[in-house]
């Protein structure tokens, strides 16, 4: 997607340990154009697979998962990091290792709101090595409803998570993938090479 493209190019940092930072229009700030453009650029792809839901984690995915719901028209469903006392005893849980804050944490959705049978389409800002959407994949298993794709804001191309996906069968969409950082500078992967 070359405007996104265009604004990582733009307003993204490389930091140490291979992290990209886009916290003035995806992470902290969030640019509602481009937001909205990316929702239609996921449902652009998808468009001709069933969804009947969007699967998200939050905090990152809901802005992304939201404007992917509207063209699609289905619920967005985001797993919870805290669970407090609004929220449902009734839940599937999974474990996932935080790439960017390096360790465990767990990750709960209320079982009234996926179900058997149901196909989702898993949306999240970032691929790196995978662990968050593959936590939502244990979810979506514990439901037996099915992951009918994975729709990804920016993957960065050099790390195992499109690998790690793809050994499910599961098909991977991502609108800017990252081919290196080398020698400070972002290059993207051309479209043919995904
Ligand atoms: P994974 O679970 O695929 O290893 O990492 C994906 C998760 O880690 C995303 O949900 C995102 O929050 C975070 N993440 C991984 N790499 C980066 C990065 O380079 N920049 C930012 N901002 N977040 C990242």
């Amino acid at each position: 997607m070359e405007s996104l493209k265009q604004r990582i190019l733009k307003d993204g940092h490389i930091l140490d340990g291979n992290i990209l930072k886009v916290d003035s229009f995806i992470n902290h700030q969030i640019d509602p154009l481009l937001a909205f453009d990316i929702g239609k650029e996921f449902y652009n792809r998808f468009q001709n697979t069933q969804i009947d839901k969007i699967l998200t984690i939050e905090t990152s995915g809901i802005a992304f998962a939201l404007c992917a719901g509207y063209h699609f028209n289905v619920p967005v469903v985001f797993a919870k990091k805290h669970t407090g006392i609004n929220m449902s005893s009734v839940v599937y849980q999974s474990t996932v290792y935080s790439y960017t804050k390096q360790y465990n944490y767990t990750i709960s959705v209320s079982k009234q709101f996926i179900s058997a049978g149901e196909n989702l389409l898993i949306i999240d800002d970032f691929l790196a090595n995978g662990q968050a959407v593959l936590g939502l994949v244990n979810i979506a298993n514990q439901a037996k409803s099915k992951v009918s794709g994975v729709g990804i804001v920016i993957e960065k191309g050099f790390q195992p998570g499109r690998k790690n996906i793809r050994s499910l069968g599961i098909r991977v969409e991502s609108l800017a993938i990252i081919e290196s950082f080398k020698d400070n500078k972002i290059i993207f992967r051309e479209a043919l090479k995904k």
